[in-house]
């Protein structure tokens, strides 16, 4: 598997934020959103029984890029870790399906849909361990709260959450997440990881 980094920190983001788990990050991505804070350039080549020698913890969290473009490979290294008995979270772009007996192997699936792609909304929305995270924000693949107000009746409110767009440590737009999040009824996802970063 082509990947970035494997790392063991705490979630800072969605619906496990605050959690301690092992950092999958593999390299790749299928889009180019402007802005994108992830150099999605590889760094090693390990495969799927490797990488599970450098899992430390009970929850892995595999994410990218876009973990879907080694769907093979995903494939194989989900399996090997629910064998092992990890707590499987993924974080995609929802652009790429994954087959139902590899997805119902996982935990929890974070899709964050960006404005403009093909994310699949249909497919993702029904399955029940799978929450879906709007970006609010300006750039050009964010949400507007304009789009999410409209989109919010077909969402299941417990499985949605809104974060803001953005890596400045004070999360200037946070607030205008959390209100809107707020008037929707739905979740609001902070940062942490940007919050707390060392400077
Ligand atoms: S989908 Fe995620 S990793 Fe890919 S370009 Fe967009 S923000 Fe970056």
């Amino acid at each position: 598997m082509r990947l970035i980094e494997i790392f063991y920190s705490i979630q800072g983001e969605g619906p496990a934020m605050g959690r301690p788990a092992t950092f999958v990050r593999l390299a790749g991505c299928n889009l180019r959103c402007q802005g994108c804070d992830t150099d999605d350039r590889p760094r090693q080549e390990l495969s799927p029984v490797e990488v599970i020698r450098n899992i430390r913890s009970p929850m892995v969290v595999i994410t990218g890029g876009e973990p879907t473009m080694q769907m093979e490979e995903l494939s194989q290294l989900i399996s090997l870790l629910h064998r092992q008995g990890s707590e499987i979270h993924i974080e995609t772009n929802g652009t790429n399906p994954i087959a139902e007996d590899i997805l119902e192997k996982i935990h929890c699936a974070v899709v964050s849909p960006k404005r403009g792609s093909d994310y699949n909304l249909d497919f993702w929305a029904e399955k029940k361990n799978v929450h879906i995270k709007f970006v609010l924000g300006k750039a050009s693949w964010c949400w507007t709260p304009e789009l999410l107000r409209e989109m919010a009746p077909i969402l299941e409110r417990k499985r949605t959450w809104i974060m803001a767009y953005g890596t400045d440590q004070n999360m200037p737009e946070a607030r205008d997440a959390w209100d809107l999040a707020l008037s929707l009824g739905v979740n609001y996802s902070d940062r942490l990881h940007i919050r707390l970063k060392r400077k």
